[in-house]
């Protein structure tokens, strides 16, 4: 093994006591569709059974656990985020560096950017999508759909979103489109675009092949990749025949999206791989003493400790079950694993997507039973965020950003809100926050101790969430009120 070698496997493989590295996957997520967040999990997941890095933590622009949440959630004081984004566009240059704190904006370097956040050494690499590695993955969808195909009779059509605001967000496109053409293993290879020429409205026009094989160049499932793209050209399934146009008759398969294929775990990990070239770091005092804190509060607690609407109860063996409070003393519970905590509590009991885990919405009718050492990992899951939060509160170490911060650092659609005047953040707080168990100490509210300190419903929340952003912007749309001159928007 040569030295680049051994360095490598020293900074990627396993965690000695105390030692290590946190990777961080970061995807959109959605305020509306649970679904969206899916493909970040199930990579984060198979990341994480490799066991190459000492944690692997997920985190949402629309849900959470939050970008502005993560740092303070990272175990070890070295930090490798990843953008689970398939191109360079507004996310990754924009949205994910700001509100991690970077000063960056523009287009990820190759070499990624590195930079010490909150006491962390943070290193931010370009999204997945730019990896010359996706080529591959994008032949294995194809090849997934085809079947037996014939690949001289068929065209393979790259599909992107593309947008004329940023031309950055088709060069992964282009440049994975160039690679499969020189590799000759389809007849012809197009790059075609949902909102920007050219357009896969025009396939048949654009192709000549008689079979035509579609590959969505999307992260994830979603509304394109399961509504407007086969409503858009007239897909009835993976495979639509199309036998009168105007050439002769055609066959379009349809695959499911790059981002969901089990190889971008691969692609992800080499992507990290590439960008390691620091040693093992220490574990962040603040992250141990929250979960010492967390035990000795759930152990001292005789009938169990209660977090929000959760309980959790000390078991004989050393162990701890946590349940919806409500659901105390009863016996025909779901029993849940812990992998799967996160994504059972995401819903309501009808099913609709908890965006914010802290909204007074928990389902009941599950069990989680944990060991002591995944206690914090399970209360995470039902509810992000929230151990280090309160534990920072009790500690004088939560910073709290007031509203007219949130509302100066949006851009884009959401830079709207700088306009809204304290009655409409106002109207916002109340239909978004009343329903929250978290005390919006943004907004002025007070707050005494935390769970940690014996108050069940003490949960800070420092910072306006993207749902209370949202919900401002609405407003504004909605109701229109003109602040006073030199009027502050502070609430
Ligand atoms: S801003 Fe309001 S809704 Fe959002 S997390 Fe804070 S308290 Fe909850």
């Amino acid at each position: 093994m040569d030295k680049t070698s051994q360095q490598l496997e020293v900074v990627s493989t396993g965690t000695a006591a105390g030692v290590g590295r946190t990777l961080i996957l970061l995807g959109h997520g959605s305020h509306l569709n649970a679904d969206s967040a899916a493909a970040v999990r199930r990579h984060a997941r198979a990341v994480r059974a490799q066991g190459r890095f000492g944690e692997v933590l997920e985190g949402y622009w629309k849900e959470e656990p939050s970008l502005r949440q993560l740092l303070r959630l990272a175990r070890f004081r070295d930090v490798t985020v990843v953008p689970l984004f398939v191109s360079e566009g507004y996310f990754t240059g924009t949205v994910i560096p700001r509100e991690l704190g970077f000063e960056w904006r523009g287009p990820v370097p190759p070499g990624g950017l590195s930079t010490v956040l909150e006491g962390r050494r943070v290193h931010y690499t370009r999204p997945y999508g730019v990896h010359p590695d996706m080529a591959e993955v994008i032949a294995a969808r194809a090849t997934e759909v085809c079947g037996e195909w014939s690949p001289e009779r068929t065209a393979l059509v790259v599909l992107g979103h593309g947008t004329g605001r940023d031309r950055q967000s088709q060069q992964a496109i282009e440049q994975a489109a160039a690679a499969l053409r020189g590799r000759g293993r389809f007849a012809e290879v197009q790059a075609l675009y949902l909102d920007q020429a050219p357009r896969v409205d025009d396939w048949a026009a654009l192709t000549r092949s008689p079979d035509v094989v579609i590959v969505p160049f999307f992260a994830s499932e979603g509304w394109h990749t399961q509504d407007t793209i086969p409503h858009d050209l007239g897909l009835t399934g993976a495979v639509t025949e199309f036998p009168e146009l105007p050439g002769g008759p055609r066959r379009v398969f349809y695959s499911r999206p790059v981002g969901t294929h089990p190889a971008v775990t691969r692609v992800i990990v080499r992507l990290v791989e590439d960008s390691l070239d620091a040693p093992l770091s220490p574990e962040e005092p603040a992250w141990r003493a929250a979960g010492e804190a967390l035990l000795r509060a759930a152990r001292s607690s005789g009938g169990g400790l209660s977090v929000g609407e959760v309980q959790v109860a000390p078991l004989p063996g050393g162990g701890f079950d946590l349940r919806s409070q409500e659901d105390a003393g009863h016996s025909d519970l779901t029993p849940v694993a812990l992998a799967d905590l996160a994504a059972w509590t995401g819903r309501t009991a009808d099913g609709a997507h908890r965006p914010i885990r802290t909204q007074r919405s928990l389902p009941r009718g599950w069990r989680a039973e944990v060991c002591a050492g995944e206690l914090r990992a399970a209360l995470h899951a039902v509810y992000p965020a929230v151990l280090e939060e309160a534990s920072a509160w009790e500690n004088g170490a939560l910073p709290v950003v007031p509203w007219a911060d949130t509302a100066d650092r949006q851009s884009g659609l959401y830079a709207a809100v700088q306009r809204a005047g304290p009655a409409q953040v106002a109207r916002a707080r109340s239909t978004t926050c009343t329903g929250c168990l978290r005390t919006p100490l943004w907004a002025g509210e007070p707050l005494g101790t935390t769970f940690l300190a014996g108050d069940p419903q003490g949960l800070p929340c420092p910072e306006a969430c993207t749902l209370l952003v949202a919900a401002v912007r609405e407003e504004l749309s909605s109701h229109q009120e003109t602040p006073a001159q030199g009027e502050v928007t502070h609430v």
